[in-house]
């Protein structure tokens, strides 16, 4: 199945809004492909077109705890060209990472998910549901509005 859903991300310590897909197309997603963070998928397991579901994930269900063993330094030089400033946010084959110190010839960086150690709060409404196509399920994401252009 492929479902799209609008959804609204806040932090329900201070109710700041981290992501959201309003003004924007519903976000597609291949259910049961861990294409979202495993409680996303079971909070709105059953959920019918039209339902609204409001849920709470802790760390553990969504960007899992931050862990040191995902800090390490790095070399100068494997920047290239790129001065690295500290809080700069960098794409490497790793996964995204974020500059947290800056040395005389290395470099201090932190690849945990910015949302590690977060707990998530989610509104969701679900928007339409419909069978996955073959391809879809070869590809284990969703194509079209809202899933992968390709
Ligand atoms: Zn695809």
């Amino acid at each position: 199945m492929v479902a799209s859903v609008h959804y609204t991300g806040t932090f329900p310590e201070d109710g700041e809004e981290f992501d959201s897909s309003k003004g924007s197309e519903p976000l597609s997603f291949l259910v049961g492909h861990k294409q979202m963070i495993p409680g996303f998928e079971r909070e709105m397991m059953g959920a019918t077109v039209g339902e609204k579901r409001t849920f709470t994930l802790p760390p553990e269900d969504a960007y899992g705890q931050p862990s040191d063993e995902n800090v390490v330094e790095l070399a100068k030089e494997q920047f290239g060209e790129i001065t690295p400033t500290e809080g700069m946010m960098l794409m490497s084959d790793a996964g995204p990472f974020r500059v947290v110190g800056v040395n005389e010839e290395t470099v201090k960086v932190d690849f945990n998910h910015p949302m590690a150690g977060r707990t998530l709060k989610f509104e969701v409404e679900v928007m339409d549901i419909r069978k996955a196509s073959s391809e879809e399920l070869l590809h284990g994401h969703a194509h079209g509005p809202g899933g992968y252009q390709h």
